[in-house]
């Protein structure tokens, strides 16, 4: 981050924090916000580390983790929200996120946790996935840094606007990344915080959710984070402050590669359906290359979102048989 945008950050009382992930090295973003009502955005994975760099920064602005009035979530993905509870419990302070992404937010009994993994199973298996895959893609990674959970949280809705001490944020809800992304948006200083619904690294995507799918079989992740990106272009912005990496100009830039990433992924998708129908998963296989089973996961949602365009565009066709799904070219 330069000096000129630590300093310009600073005269509004904000501060950018960046806490550790233990399972890579993309660290997560908090945002620590002075004034009469000290409002963290965000706040990294439960780790003893990231709880010692937020009170260290805090302390020197003169505040203690306990002194926290306000802590709002871009979304409800670990790396932002698992240290929620505890600076909760210290503070009292409500927790606000989009009442979309409550569920990822707050306590699943064992039941509703069955009934995801069941859902995510079935998804997995009818795109064609390895059952030596499958554990490991539906339960994801294991650490109790990802674990904790809220009781409750606050509702942070579309047009909501969340006033500080100089200027005001407004909530814009910017589903795809995930169903409750939102974006927060100073309209008088041209700030845009945007979570992981914009990142200075455009490979940043929509993922796939169970809990959506069956409610809701028309979600198209992918289809709502691009509507979501043209939503943010519209706006007067002069700096993003994302979720992972330094605050950017220029997001006009990042957001054409997105969209020009996205469309080369779809013609390849189209080149790996020349020899006949495939699976989601074996399209996804010819078209990445990964290692680890996250990295998978990552490459999956990226495929479904793009067939779920190509087939929306009338150039694929899905249909199942025999319990898997085959996409044809048209
Ligand atoms: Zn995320
Ligand atoms: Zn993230």
């Amino acid at each position: 981050m330069s000096a000129f945008t630590e300093s310009h950050l600073a005269r509004l009382g904000i501060y950018r924090i960046e806490t550790p992930n233990p399972f890579s090295d993309v660290k997560t973003n908090c945002y620590f916000i002075e004034g009469d009502a000290p409002t963290l955005i965000d706040t990294g994975l439960a780790t003893n580390e990231a709880y010692e760099l937020i009170s260290r920064e805090l302390l020197r602005r003169g505040r203690r983790i306990r002194d926290v009035k306000r802590i709002i979530l871009t979304h409800g993905h670990a790396d932002h929200r698992a240290l929620a509870p505890r600076i909760r419990e210290e503070s009292g302070a409500p927790v606000f996120c989009h009442r979309s992404e409550a569920g990822k937010v707050t306590q699943t009994s064992p039941e509703q946790k069955a009934i995801r993994d069941g859902r995510s199973a079935r998804f997995f298996q009818s795109i064609g996935a390895p059952p030596e895959l499958l554990q490991k893609l539906v339960h994801g990674p294991q650490n109790p840094s990802i674990k904790p959970r809220l009781d409750c949280v606050s509702f942070a809705d579309d047009g909501d606007v969340i006033r500080f001490d100089d200027f005001t944020l407004c909530v814009l809800h910017t589903p795809g990344h995930s169903c409750g992304s939102i974006c927060l948006y100073d309209a008088e200083n041209k700030l845009l915080v945007t979570g992981d619904t914009l990142l200075p690294d455009p490979r940043i995507t929509a993922l796939l959710e169970f809990d959506i799918f069956e409610d809701n079989p028309g979600y198209r992740g992918l289809k709502l984070h691009m509507d979501a990106l043209d939503r943010l272009l519209s706006l007067a912005c002069h700096l993003v402050l994302p979720g992972h990496g330094a605050p950017f100009e220029g997001y006009h830039a990042i957001a054409d590669k997105v969209f020009e990433r996205h469309r080369k992924r779809q013609r390849h998708i189209l080149r790996a359906l020349r020899n006949g129908p495939r699976t989601p998963y074996q399209i996804c296989r010819s078209v990445f290359l990964f290692s680890s089973p996250d990295d998978l996961f990552l490459a999956l949602s990226e495929t479904i979102g793009n067939i779920d365009i190509l087939e929306e565009e009338g150039k694929l066709v899905r249909r199942k048989e025999d319990g898997l799904v085959y996409c044809t070219r048209v």
